[in-house]
């Protein structure tokens, strides 16, 4: 491939006003505050990099950065640019400068595939990130938005899990090994801002959902296995599912697109070392997803549990209270979302 033109995105027109990114560069605050909401930000003016663009979050956020008039948004698929080979990630962002980068690449997985694959898990999800910012670092890119996951917090954090709890306890087995890369990731951030002044930040986004999502059985996340799941037991007439671990924890769900909007919001105002949590701020038994999911999908039969399965994290709630602080909200209720993502599940699977 040619790695010396990027791929183009979008080409969108608009801005939000007339200040370029380098405004952040006197912001000092721990975090901004709605005080400092009025937005300045040119995003017309930017040329964005997004990591991962063809995955669930890198899809939304290039939607978003669309409708928020980017100037333009640039990204490569995996079977263009290797994140995890060093050499050909310097050259492709070397070549392409963008202003920002939005870090949204990772080898991400249901409770299945991330406690079978410990070892791709880590090492992907190290290499992917190390490169991506260092080579951004190499260009001198002052804005950067890197992407973990709330599975980041000790397995008996006190819920609602505020930031705070980082590293105060043992980790979810299932998920350690993809959790030990995203805390490694959260902390070169805070050292790239130590040790060079980069106005980088960090995002854990909650369980995530929405149209570009992964529907297979082995690897997926519950909500589309779920779809997957009573979909196909409907169109076969099947009496029952069988449905994976107790149904007793408790997870939260926000709509890609949430995620995306407040990507954006903390790019144009968020400026610490502090990472932030991005959730809903309401949670639900996995029992009550099912039926949830059912009732939308339109499966009518049972749905029985395979306790020797595993559950993974009680409870994983988070607090979002830094966030709502700035002023952003979750618009899309779950119901509204699983009614659009099934339908985007039929338009490209079914
Ligand atoms: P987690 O949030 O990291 O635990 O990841 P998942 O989204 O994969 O799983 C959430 C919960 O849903 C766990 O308790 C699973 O056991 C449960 N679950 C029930 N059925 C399924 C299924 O078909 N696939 C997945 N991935 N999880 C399921």
């Amino acid at each position: 491939m040619d790695r010396g033109s990027a791929r183009w995105v979008s080409m969108a027109v608009t801005g939000f006003g007339q200040l370029p990114v380098r405004q952040f560069r006197g912001v000092h605050h721990r975090y901004a505050t709605i005080a400092d909401m009025v937005s300045t930000f040119a995003w017309g003016d930017q040329k964005v990099y997004v990591a991962g663009h063809r995955g669930l979050v890198g899809s939304a956020l290039v939607r978003a950065l669309e409708a928020a008039g980017a100037g333009e948004v640039i990204g490569w698929s995996s079977a263009e640019l290797d994140l995890r080979d060093r050499d050909a990630t310097f050259d492709a962002i070397s070549q392409a400068r963008p202003d920002i980068v939005i870090d949204a690449a990772a080898k991400v997985g249901g409770i299945m595939a991330n406690s079978t694959y410990p070892v791709e898990f880590l090492r992907d999800n190290a290499l992917i990130q190390t490169n991506v910012m260092d080579a951004a670092h190499a260009i001198d890119v002052d804005r950067l938005l890197f992407l973990g996951s709330s599975c980041i917090y000790p397995r008996h954090a006190t819920q609602p899990i505020r930031e705070s709890s980082l590293m105060t306890g043992p980790l979810e087995p299932t998920n350690q090994a993809y959790a030990m890369a995203k805390i490694s990731g959260i902390f070169y951030i805070e050292a790239h801002r130590t040790q060079y002044g980069r106005h980088w930040i960090s995002a854990m986004p909650t369980n995530l959902y929405g149209p570009g999502d992964n529907f297979d059985l082995q690897s997926s996340h519950v909500l589309p296995a779920f779809i997957r799941r009573f979909h196909e037991a409907k169109v076969s007439g099947a009496a029952s599912v069988t449905v994976w671990g107790t149904g007793a924890p408790r997870r939260e769900f926000l709509h890609v697109d949430d995620l995306a909007a407040a990507c954006l919001m903390l790019l144009e105002h968020y400026d610490s070392e502090q990472t932030i949590n991005v959730g809903r701020g309401q949670d639900l038994p996995i029992r009550e997803l099912a039926q949830t999911v059912a009732d939308v999908v339109g499966f009518t039969g049972a749905i029985q549990w395979d306790a020797s399965k595993p559950d993974g994290m009680p409870r994983k709630l988070l607090d979002t209270s830094r966030i709502t602080e700035l002023g952003w909200r979750p618009r899309i209720s779950l119901r509204d979302g699983l009614a659009s993502t099934y339908q985007w599940y039929l338009d490209t699977h079914a």
